[in-house]
This record gives structure tokens, C-alpha cells and sequence, in this order.
């Protein structure tokens, strides 16, 4: 019989691709550059020349058997070791290559993650607004999204609010930061407390408590921001990482899962990792795209560009007489919408030829997502837009 559980997911598509649509159609009608298609976070700035570069060479100098060969199902040992060394260079982690399992991207590091510590019947822990597909993945381990509101003035974890969802039934917790679809990132102050809290919670438990940090956007913080990561607060943190958005390769796929070393089942983890990629059919990440990143640590592509779109973006909405939230990171401007409703707002700016996304597909009302990965040139035809968008609301004179 068809699962129709998954129909229903099939057939629903989200909120963010059916703008994205709709926009592909109105071009064919008005023209490429009426429409403002502010939708989705597809990467602008093109990968860098060094990861083209290198993938021609390995092509014409590689054995072809050996690199379009499967690698080992966590993937190649010296691609490991090459990441857990540039990891302990950033952040003295102290990983090893046997602590990391190379993925297809993080869509893939999130699902193996979920499987490996959330049991149908227990419960994960996300912060709203969060990216979607989360609570696709949660519901595939049988488990269930607990959703717990941000603090509003800051965008940081309220601690009050996470307390009284926390139950015996939490497995694990997904934290995001730089953030999709805020920008916000987390501020060390919040993730030592968060890391008390947790340790406070496995205490009473007397069971690990998983932080799962989804983490595509690490490298895009703004005004020389040093970002904190969660693995170093907090020993039973998963990483989950992509190369999507800092090399611009969201269609190649590839990414990694690293426990952290200090996590106290450190072993029985990774373990656990490897059989959930293997019960999940994700083994052994695409083998040409591996050795590219593992020949490549630490280059991005521009992201300059992205900090120069924000700022034009930042500016040009809050000139109009919107409220945003200014972004730390990521490549997106979360805005309130001035009546209250985030669904009104985009439907609204449609007749503006702008398309923006109503912030209930991210579990939170009363707010729009503005991706500005799009050229700058797209930004600056837009002000017109916007500006009649907000004397629509009386924003504006
Ligand atoms: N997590 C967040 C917060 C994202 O925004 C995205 C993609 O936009 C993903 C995960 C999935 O990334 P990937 O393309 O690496 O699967």
C-alpha cells in the first residue's frame, strides 16, 4: 500500500518553492526583471575559480576508477582528517577524522543526526521561527517538534519558555545560528547558558541531552562578528555542516556530520552515526565532491557581497518605514509585517511584483523573509517597490 503520510508530504509543497513558482511565471508574463524575487536562499555570488580549478584537475589528473569510486560509507579518511584538523585550527575542538561522517549536504546531516538520538515517542526541541524541513525530519524518527518561541527583542534562546517545554520525553534540541530566516546568531553569553542548562538537564534526566547544531551559514557573519560555536560550550553537541552556502554548491550536495569529541558517549555515537547513514541509504557522500572540500578548508566564496547587499537591504527597508531585524549573519532580513499578518503582507507585495515569505511557514507569525542572495542590481530596482509597498500601509508619505 503507498505510504500516504508521505503523498501528503510529496504533494504539499512548502510555502517558499510555490512563491518561487509563481515568480518563474510572472517573469514569462511581465519580464525577467520586473518581478523582485526576494524567495529563496539559493547562493548569488558563483563558486570560487580555486573549486572549479580544482575539480577540472582531479577530472584530467585523477585515477577515474579510484575518484568516481565509492569511498568508505563515512567517507574518505584523508577528506576526514583534513576537516578535523581546519576545526581544531578554528576552534580547538580537538576532532579526529573518526569523529566525523561526510554527508550530502546538511539536509542529510540533520535526518542521520535525528535518527541517531531522537526515538519514536521522544520529543526535539526547535526554536521558532526555524527553517521547515526540521519537523519533516523529526516526524521520520517517529518523534515529535516541540516548538519553543525565540525571546523577541533579541532573537536569543528564553530560557523560561524553553524550561517549561523541556520534559522527560527531550531527546534533543536544534539550535541554528547564523540564523534561517532571522539572520540572528547566538551570542556566547547565550550558548554558555544554554550549555548550563543542558548539563543542569542531564543531571535531572540522568540521560544525554543532544545539541544539534545546523550549521550552513557559519562563515556568514557580518562586522568582523567572531561566532561562537555550540560544540565549544556544550560536549553533546552534533555538528552538522554544509558546503551549500559558504563554497556556493547547494546542488553538489556535500556536507558533514562531526560529533563532538568531548561528547560523552564520544564512540558509541559515531557508531551510532554510521548505522543511521547506513539504514538511511546516506553512505559515502559523492566521492568528487569530498576530495574538492577536503582540498579546499577554509576558502568561501564571496561573501563580501552578501555584507554589501545587507547593508543596501537593511537600509532601503527600514527607510520605507518597515521594522526588520538587523541580521548578524546568513543572507536574510526577517520584517515585520505592519499588519500584523505575514500572510497578508506577501500577498500583498505580490501585487508589487515582490516576493517575500510569510514567516508561519517558519513557525512564527506576523513577520516576512526577505533572502537577499540576489544580485545587487536586483536590491536597487526594487526600492520603487518597496516604497509603494509601504505607503500601501501608510508608512510612507
Ligand atoms: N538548514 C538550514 C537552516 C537551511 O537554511 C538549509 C538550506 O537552505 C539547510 C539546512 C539545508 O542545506 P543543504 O543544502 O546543505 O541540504
Amino acid at each position: 500500500m503507498i505510504n500516504r503520510e508521505m503523498t501528503e508530504k510529496g504533494q504539499n509543497s512548502s510555502v517558499i518553492r510555490e512563491l518561487f513558482e509563481f515568480g518563474k511565471q510572472r517573469k514569462a508574463v511581465v519580464g525577467e526583471d520586473k518581478v523582485f524575487d526576494f524567495s529563496i536562499g539559493n547562493p548569488s555570488v558563483p563558486c570560487p575559480a580555486e573549486i572549479t580549478q580544482c575539480m577540472s584537475r582531479l577530472l584530467e589528473e585523477s585515477d577515474p576508477v579510484a575518484l568516481h569510486g565509492y569511498t568508505s560509507a563515512a567517507g574518505d579518511l584523508n577528506v576526514r582528517q583534513a576537516i578535523a584538523s581546519y576545526m581544531n585550527e578554528k576552534y580547538g575542538l580537538g576532532a579526529e577524522a573518526a569523529d566525523i561522517y561526510m554527508t550530502a549536504g546538511a539536509a542529510a546531516s540533520l535526518t542521520i543526526s535525528l535518527k541517531s538520538v531522537a526515538c519514536a515517542g521522544e520529543e526535539v526541541i526547535v526554536f521558532t521561527p526555524y527553517f521547515p524541513e526540521y519537523k519533516v525530519f523529526i516526524e521520520n524518527c517517529g518523534a515529535t517538534a516541540v516548538e519553543v518561541p525565540v525571546a523577541r527583542e533579541d532573537f536569543q534562546i528564553d530560557f523560561e519558555a524553553l524550561n517549561a517545554a523541556f520534559s522527560a520525553k527531550t531527546a534533543a534540541l536544534i539550535v541554528n545560528s547564523p540564523n534561517n530566516p532571522t539572520g540572528a546568531v547566538l551570542t556566547a553569553k547565550t550558548l554558555k547558558k544554554l550549555a548550563d542548562f543542558l548539563r543542569g538537564k542531564e543531571k535531572e534526566y540522568g540521560r544525554e541531552i543532544y545539541l544539534i547544531s545546523d550549521e550552513p551559514y557559519r562563515e556568514l557573519v557580518y562586522d568582523g562578528l567572531a561566532l561562537a560555536l555550540p560544540a565549544q560550550y556544550y560536549e553533546d553537541t552534533l555538528i552538522c555542516y554544509s558546503y551549500s552556502k559558504s563554497l556556493s554548491l547547494p546542488g553538489e550536495r556535500i556536507g558533514y556530520i562531526m560529533v563532538n569529541p568531548k561528547a560523552h558517549s564520544r564512540k558509541l555515537l559515531f557508531d551510532t552515526i554510521c548505522g543511521s547513514g547506513r539504514s538511511l541509504g546516506f553512505v559515502c557522500a559523492p566521492s568528487l565532491l569530498q576530495q574538492v572540500v577536503g582540498q579546499n578548508q577554509g576558502l568561501t566564496s564571496d561573501i563580501a557581497a552578501y555584507e554589501e547587499n545587507r547593508k543596501l537591504i537593511y537600509s532601503m527597508i527600514t527607510d520605507c518605514g518597515f521594522e526588520a531585524i538587523r541580521p548578524d549573519g546568513a543572507f536574510y532580513l526577517f520584517v515585520k509585517a505592519p499588519s500584523g499578518d505575514g500572510n497578508e503582507f506577501s500577498e500583498r507585495a505580490k501585487k508589487y511584483e515582490l516576493l517575500i515569505v510569510p514567516s508561519d511557514s517558519f513557525g512564527m507569525e506576523g513577520y516576512v523573509r526577505i533572502s537577499y542572495c540576489v544580485s545587487k542590481k536586483q536590491i536597487e530596482a526594487s526600492a520603487g517597490a518597496f516604497r509603494a509597498l509601504a505607503q500601501s500601509y501608510g508608512l510612507q508619505k
